[in-house]
């Protein structure tokens, strides 16, 4: 009997006891492959020692200093380290615990912007159906997983959503990749127009989907357009690399392999690689200076902003990550993982289309290839598929349902980077 309320009250959880490498292992003695990083967080793997060793020494010098009174050495070098590495533009990092809450700062960031340019009127938030930004009620409304959103709907703010790039299932039989990242990027210009453009504040998107949509990536250019859209209007460009950032998918961000740069970027899970919980909002200099040269201050904070620990941790895991050259081993073993998943699920009647990036892979599951037609929800799918994997000792992160219209199951993949071909 737990006294824990479990996300599946019913469901009979192993409890897992340790980890090391690739694997975590249960009171029992099992041990399970982690094929997903849990949900595309544990890019190290498990019980990696300089991290551990990192953790012990920040907490015994310094486990918590509040930052109205304080910073921290840890949390300003993770930032010197991650602006660094940040695309273009961006200049400030605002740390946090987690995806939701980076989305949630992001989302208030882009509102307060407007309101230090005296631009009141923008607040409109445009997001992509079949999208996963978080689960506050802000980062829910964002969302656009209908299933996620529709108890809370009377809770949650208006926002607006357009088809997201989806090759797979929307683009038309003879339509080119250029045609169709016209026509997909077309529809953020539409919706603008719809709203009118001095009224909206923010697009938000995640560049490779994940969670909702099993790992994926735009086709060429849609991005690129996306940037000039938001430009052309005066609209911030919010990118949610929450899962599919900070190295999952051969880059350390996913938006470089499109060439553009977003004015703000939330990352989280793999920043920390799951040893600490840690977030964070990268900003562009020009948010930035709006605030600095307005107001002088962010009209936001939670308790545990700039955790000295927790920063610590990511910064650790960055630094092995550089070390050791695991990007290199991303995109090597997402090549070497793709090819077997071809090789074996290429022709199978029931797997539609192998897609992603790097370490970033998902299988979409139909009924029948040829219509492409998805299976039923009500078949539970996916809870059936993670339960048949974890009998066998490996760790999978299936999602998917037809019920807002994302059609289809999906099975992502997001093993750690220091995968090798024998594990
Ligand atoms: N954004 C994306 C793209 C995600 O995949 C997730 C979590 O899966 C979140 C935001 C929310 O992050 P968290 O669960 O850390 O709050």
């Amino acid at each position: 009997m737990t006294h824990i309320l479990h996300r599946q009250i019913h469901a009979k959880l192993p409890l897992a006891v340790g980890g090391s490498g690739v694997e975590l292992f249960d009171a029992e003695g099992r041990a399970y492959i982690d094929a997903s990083g849990g949900a595309a967080v544990s890019c190290l793997g498990h019980g990696h020692v300089d991290v551990i060793e990192a953790i012990k020494a920040q907490t015994e010098k310094l486990a918590y200093a509040h930052t109205s009174f304080f910073t921290n050495e840890p949390a300003e070098r993770l930032a010197d380290r991650l602006i660094a590495g940040a695309p273009e533009g961006i200049s400030h990092v605002y740390f946090v615990s987690g995806g939701s809450e980076a989305n949630e700062a992001a989302l208030k960031m882009a509102r307060q912007y407007f309101v230090e340019k005296g631009e009141l009127q923008r607040r409109n938030i445009i997001a992509r159906r079949q999208s996963y930004h978080g689960n506050t009620l802000g980062t829910l409304a964002t969302g656009g997983n209908e299933w996620r959103r529709d108890p809370f709907r009377p809770l949650l703010i208006d926002t607006h959503h357009i088809d997201p790039c989806y090759a797979y299932r929307y683009r038309k039989p003879g339509e080119s990749e250029e045609d169709y990242a016209a026509r997909a990027a077309g529809a953020l210009e539409e919706k603008i127009l719809e709203l009118g453009p001095e009224t909206v504040m923010a697009f938000v998107a995640e560049p490779v989907v994940g969670a909702t949509a099993g790992a994926v990536p735009p086709v060429a250019g849609y991005f690129g357009r996306i940037r000039e859209i938001c430009d052309r209007y005066g609209v911030l460009l919010l990118l949610d690399e929450v899962m599919c950032g900070m190295g999952r998918t051969g880059t350390m961000h996913a938006c470089e392999q499109d060439g553009v740069a977003p004015d703000l970027m939330t990352i989280a899970k793999g920043l920390g690689g799951g040893y600490q919980p840690i977030g964070a909002v990268l900003l562009s200099r020009e948010i930035f200076d709006a605030f600095a040269n307005g107001s002088g201050f962010f009209q936001h904070g939670h308790t545990y902003i700039c955790h000295p620990v927790a920063c610590a941790a990511a910064l650790a895991v960055q630094e092995v990550i550089e070390r050791d050259d695991l990007l290199a081993n991303v995109r090597s073993m997402g090549t070497y993982l793709r090819e077997r998943l071809e090789a074996r699920f290429g022709n199978h009647p029931h797997v539609g289309d192998i897609r992603g990036r790097g370490l970033f892979l998902g299988l979409e599951l139909v009924a029948d290839r040829s219509t492409k037609e998805p299976f039923d929800p009500a078949l539970k799918l996916n809870a059936r598929i993670k339960k048949e994997a974890m009998a066998r000792g490996l760790m999978i992160y299936p999602s998917g349902g037809t019920i807002d219209g994302s059609r289809g199951d999906h099975v992502l993949l997001a093993p750690p980077f220091i995968l090798d071909e024998v594990s």
